[in-house]
């Protein structure tokens, strides 16, 4: 399966004001302990009825996801990609894994707007508005969207 959204699920997260939670007053994102990010991570697949999975560092600059396995790198201790990586966990654990694909972007906003938060109606609309992101409505995620 092609990932065709994936490029434009990036530029439209880092369009975000959400994206880097800089703390009052400073230009520097706040950054979470792992075990912050661990009991995040926890909190979510909870919710999702998901097994917990190991929380790592990743090498490399990138943060990846599987079933068992978050990966994070240093700089992306932050609640943005640890929702965005949790997302991915939780449709793969759930069979619905489509990559960047429209039933991951629900899973993603439903998550953002529970954990940012940040208001879903207008994480719908921008995305949908961000050059015809694919967003999967409600009834298409086969009760796996809570
Ligand atoms: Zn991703």
């Amino acid at each position: 399966m092609r990932d065709s959204q994936r490029s434009k699920v990036y530029d439209w997260e880092r369009a975000m004001p959400w994206w880097d939670d800089y703390a009052h007053g400073t230009s520097r994102p706040t950054y979470m302990t792992l075990a912050e990010c661990r009991k995040m991570i926890k909190a979510m697949l909870g919710r999702y009825r998901c097994q917990m999975v190991q929380v790592k560092v990743a090498r490399g600059k990138g943060s990846n996801a599987g079933a068992k396995v978050i990966r994070l790198s240093e700089q992306h201790h932050k609640k943005s990609v640890v929702i965005h990586e949790t997302a991915h966990t939780i449709c793969v654990q759930r069979h619905m894994g489509d990559f960047h694909g429209p039933v991951f972007m629900r899973v993603y906003i439903e998550l953002l707007a529970t954990y940012i938060p940040t208001d879903k109606a207008g994480l719908l609309k921008s995305a949908r508005g961000f050059g015809g992101l694919k967003v999967a409505a409600w009834k298409e995620t086969k009760g796996a969207v809570l």
